[in-house]
């Protein structure tokens, strides 16, 4: 008989400290048995990664990005050696392995690096001696050597990339949820845990706020057909499935709720209304190394207008000066900007089938009181940008408006 390969990855609320290291341990020794090959991939240890970066700001205000990913690279090699060492206490040969020395190749984009190929040749190896691999997620080495990380949340993307590599029969998530819920399960308690979900709707919400995975991960899981299944490291209960299709898509509508409090506005007033004023104020932005996201621009009467965008918060500063730039060269008015704006938005498959959804949600909010300021619309979801203090509301209001709290 085929052995099995699975591939576990756990996140860093489920190696937070030595009992859920140990916790852990044994939950990965029970899967190792003569017919299953085990390879798991950690995260951190809770908020090492943040302890991390608030380290280096204490030291230095604009760290070289390759010091950073050296420093933030070692995160995940605490928890993956001392998972290894909790695995051989319970009698289980293990190795800890970092991204190196297995051999995960990325490109140079150092905070953000791209997984380009993994070597099986160290693990397989591993295999073949019995051993269960433990091995550090998050990182990843360049042709050149130097030491890369894959952005945040980066594991799931390790995970991912190494079950594509040693073409394993199931890559399981475990986290601090029992699966993928109709949204935060944190800020709504009525959530309903789903018991499958597609690529593209998982894409979608970890896109536009959720932060159980990694969106990246989601697109390479997408794009090689592997199926994940999402689950808590605190309990048996069988998670969810990110799968390619669902049976009964178009029943509804509305699959999941998302915010995201990480972005801020920057308004330029009074541009002149021509060709290629766009272009330029969105060409000095690119240019500045800032993501842009919902852009709105009003309707012109005196042959000037105002065009708002929405940028990460942490590049807020760094797109209020490209903003300012232009905003001179053009002869424009004043630059404007806010911190105190959130997205909320509805994510489903169903709505390509489904009419009146924007209008539904757009009722619903006006019934909460809370005020539109921009919207943003893809195939499958609907965003409306608004106030930072209405967030929670808006949420809640949105999953009860859906039925998303009633099976
Ligand atoms: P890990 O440490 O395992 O990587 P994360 O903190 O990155 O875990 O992700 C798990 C968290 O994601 C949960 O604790 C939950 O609060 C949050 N979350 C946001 N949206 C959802 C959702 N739709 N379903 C489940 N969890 C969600
Ligand atoms: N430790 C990294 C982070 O906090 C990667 C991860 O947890 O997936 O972003
Ligand atoms: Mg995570």
């Amino acid at each position: 008989m085929k052995k099995k390969i699975i591939v576990q990855k756990y996140g860093g609320s489920s190696v937070k400290d030595a009992d859920r290291i140990k916790a852990v341990a044994e939950r990965v020794a029970s899967y190792k048995n003569k017919n299953t090959d085990v390879a798991v991939v950690v995260s951190a240890m809770a908020d090492t990664t943040d302890d991390l970066i608030e380290l280096a700001g204490k030291i230095a205000s604009n760290p070289t990005d390759r010091e950073m990913d050296l420093l933030l690279a070692t995160g995940e090699q605490i928890s993956c050696a001392l998972l290894a060492m909790a695995v051989r206490e319970l009698g289980f040969p293990s190795v800890a392995l970092t991204g190196f020395q297995v051999g995960v190749r990325t490109n140079k984009e150092h905070g953000k690096a791209r997984v380009e190929q993994i070597d099986d040749k160290r693990l397989k190896q591993a295999f073949k001696e019995g051993k269960i691999v433990i091995m550090a997620g998050y990182q990843g080495i360049t042709a050149e050597g130097e030491i890369t990380t894959l952005g945040r949340g980066g594991s799931d993307l390790s995970a991912v990339a190494l079950a594509k590599a040693i073409k394993a029969d199931v890559c399981e998530i475990y986290t601090d949820v029992t699966g993928i819920y109709t949204t935060d399960p944190r800020m709504v308690p009525e959530a309903r845990k789903l018991k499958e979900i597609t690529f593209d709707e998982m894409l979608e919400m970890a896109s536009l706020g959720a932060q159980v995975m990694q969106a990246r991960s989601i697109e390479v899981a997408k794009r090689f057909n592997i199926p994940l299944h999402v689950r808590s490291s605190y309990s048996k209960e069988e998670g969810t499935m990110i799968v390619k299709s669902v049976k009964n898509i178009e029943e509804v509508a509305v699959t999941g709720i998302t915010s995201n409090k990480n972005e801020a506005k920057i308004t330029i007033c009074a541009v002149p209304d021509q060709p290629g004023v766009s272009a330029t104020l969105f060409n000095a932005i690119a240019k500045a190394g800032v993501n842009v996201d919902v852009i709105v621009q009003n309707v012109s009467q005196s042959r000037k207008t105002d065009i708002s965008f929405t940028v990460p918060k942490a590049d807020l500063v760094k797109g209020i000066k490209a903003t300012e730039e232009v905003a001179k060269t053009l002869g424009a008015g004043e630059v404007l900007h806010s911190r105190d704006i959130a997205r909320v938005s509805i994510v489903g498959s169903g709505m390509r089938s489904h009419q009146g959804i924007a209008a539904r949600m757009f009722a619903a909010l006006a019934a909460g009181k809370i005020n539109i300021e921009m919207i943003a619309t893809s195939e499958i979801s609907i965003s409306c940008i608004i106030a930072l203090d209405k967030v929670d509301s808006a949420v809640k209001t949105l999953h009860k408006a859906f039925g998303l709290d009633k099976k």
